[in-house]
Parts: C-alpha cells; sequence; structure tokens
C-alpha cells in the first residue's frame, strides 16, 4: 500500500462537503494562487513552522539544532531556513511550541485509524471523509487507495481539487469519489495564470470530463474584493453554471487574511494583503450572480 504525505487531519469539519467529515491534508500543490489560505501545503516535502509570538527566546531550538538554523538573542530570533532539513529536533525541544513541524508521512491504515473513530457521526449527518491539500490528485496512487478504504467502510468520499492534474489521475478516483469540490478560480486564463499560476483550459477540459462522466461536483469559486471579482468573472461563473446545469451547487468562498500569518510561519512572505470581504461585498456578488443567472449560490 502507498504511503502520503499529510499536512494535517480535522476531524469534525463542517466546511468541506456534507454532514460532519473527517478532511485528510495532502502536501504539495501545482498551483501558487495570490489568496492561498494554506501556503504551508503548497511545497510537497514537510515544512517547519514557526510562531513568533509564542517565542520567548529561550534558545532551546539552537542547542538541539546541530545545523545553525536558529540565531536567539533576547530580542530576536532568526532562522536560517537555507539550512533546515526539517528534522523536527528543535520543535520537540521548544516549552513554547512556537516551532511545529508539519508535513508527516503516513500509511493509509493509519490515516483510516484517525477517520474510523467519527463513523457513527458520519452515518448520522450523512457526512464522511474529504480529501483536500494542496491538491490531493498529486499523490494520486495515496488518494485512491485511501478513497477505496473508506468505500470498504461504506463511507462516502468527497475530493477537493484545484482541478490541475493529468486527465488520467481524474478517470482513476472518479468512480471512487462520490462528491468532487471543484475549484473555479477565474473564468479569464490570462488572469487566471496572473493570479494562480496556470492557464485555466486544462482545468476546465477536466470538469467537463467528470461532468460528462456523471460525476457529482459542487464548483467552488474563491472570490477576492477587487482581484477576481470582476463582472466579467462573475459572469463567466454564471455560464458555467447554465451549461454545467446539473452542478451540485455553486459555492461563493469569499476571501479572508488568515493565509497571510501562516505564509509567515512557513517562512514566506504574504503575496495578497486586502481586507477580507464582508457581509456587504457578499451581497453585491449574490444579487450579480443571481442577476447573471447563476443557479443554486451557496455563500460560505
Ligand atoms: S528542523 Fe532540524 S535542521 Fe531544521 S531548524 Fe529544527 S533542528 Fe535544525
Ligand atoms: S525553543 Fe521555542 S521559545 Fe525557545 S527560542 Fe526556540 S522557538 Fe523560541
Amino acid at each position: 500500500m502507498p504511503s502520503g504525505i499529510i499536512l494535517d487531519i480535522l476531524r469534525g469539519s463542517l466546511h468541506d462537503g456534507p454532514g460532519i467529515r473527517t478532511t485528510v491534508f495532502l502536501k504539495g500543490c501545482p498551483l501558487a494562487c495570490l489568496w492561498c489560505h494554506n501556503p504551508e501545503s503548497q511545497a510537497s516535502e514537510p515544512v517547519l513552522l514557526y510562531t513568533e509570538a509564542r517565542c520567548v527566546r529561550c534558545g532551546a531550538c539552537a542547542t538541539a539544532c546541530a545545523r545553525d538554523v536558529h540565531s536567539v538573542s533576547p530580542r530576536s530570533h532568526i532562522l536560517d531556513r537555507s539550512r533546515c532539513a526539517v528534522c523536527g529536533r528543535c520543535a520537540a525541544a521548544c516549552p513554547a511550541r512556537a516551532l511545529e513541524i508539519k508535513g508527516r508521512t503516513m500509511t493509509i491504515a493509519q490515516v483510516m485509524t484517525e477517520v474510523m473513530p467519527d463513523i457513527d457521526y458520519y452515518r448520522a449527518t450523512d457526512g464522511g471523509l474529504t480529501l483536500s491539500g494542496g491538491e490531493p490528485l498529486l499523490q494520486v496512487d495515496f488518494a485512491a487507495a485511501l478513497l477505496q478504504a473508506a468505500r470498504e467502510q461504506g463511507i462516502h468520499t468527497a475530493l477537493e481539487t484545484c482541478g490541475w492534474a493529468p486527465m488520467a489521475a481524474f478517470e482513476r478516483v472518479r468512480p471512487l469519489v462520490d462528491l468532487f469540490l471543484f475549484d473555479w478560480k477565474g473564468s479569464d486564463s490570462a488572469q487566471h495564470a496572473a493570479q494562480t499560476g496556470v492557464p485555466n483550459e486544462p482545468i476546465l477540459r477536466n470538469l467537463d470530463l467528470l461532468y460528462r462522466a456523471g460525476a457529482r461536483i459542487v464548483l467552488r469559486c474563491p472570490l477576492v474584493p477587487g482581484v477576481n471579482d470582476s463582472e466579467a468573472n462573475l459572469a463567466g461563473i454564471a455560464a458555467l453554471s447554465r451549461s454545467y446545469y446539473d452542478l451540485a451547487g455553486i459555492e461563493i468562498m469569499p476571501y479572508h487574511h488568515m493565509g497571510n500569518e501562516k505564509a509567515r510561519r512557513s517562512g514566506q512572505e504574504p503575496r495578497l494583503d486586502r481586507p477580507d470581504a464582508d457581509a456587504a461585498v457578499k451581497t453585491v456578488w449574490r444579487e450579480r450572480l443571481c442577476a447573471l443567472g447563476c443557479r443554486e449560490v451557496i455563500m460560505t
């Protein structure tokens, strides 16, 4: 059985498909969205997170690290991440939980051990297991095996995807997925490339493939005020809802800036700093989408 690199496992999730779910976040993503709310998921390998607000400058990490990554003084703590081997010794030594390794290799059996305790909740609420990321199809062997293991236990399966993966990967997991949560981040391909790093045509081809094969799909559209909430993009979302009239819903995911702090913790500079989408903005989006003929709008 393949093993996978897991970013996190979230039990009791209410936002990644119907009912109460366990969401398994797989590491690695082929996109680099400006607004990414899980930037620590983008790298395929484990990463060291540092939360400055928790650090008490005790220097235990510097003592534990054999690679001189940490320079600690009473007033500052500087990390030279280029030297880090992500061994985790510093995190284990930190008394303040200011350091954490995100990303661990797990087997299917280990993941299922964390998924199974909530099986009664899944059954009572029509919930189940959701694979998310990152992009779960970057680890398609592991994803398929995990979906199969859930199916064997009678657990409902959902897969959240950015849509950027080989068609063969989608064809492989399609029979194992009860619900796809399929991202649609922008209707203009050049803007999509500028904002996510890839054009949108292959994503549309995969959406089309899944839809025509009869997959149940919720289209998930992140909207960022002033970035991708143009009239043209809203019209593009509405056009998709009309073309793919059997979609299970169009879910609008309003921007929030929580990803910026996570980016800093993983040693990245935030690439977008905007106020969160407020209630007034969401109302305008909903009204515009409805006026454009968009069906089944869900605002999260
Ligand atoms: S993870 Fe290992 S190599 Fe990296 S800073 Fe910590 S102790 Fe040093
Ligand atoms: S061990 Fe933790 S609290 Fe102490 S200096 Fe390092 S990060 Fe800060």
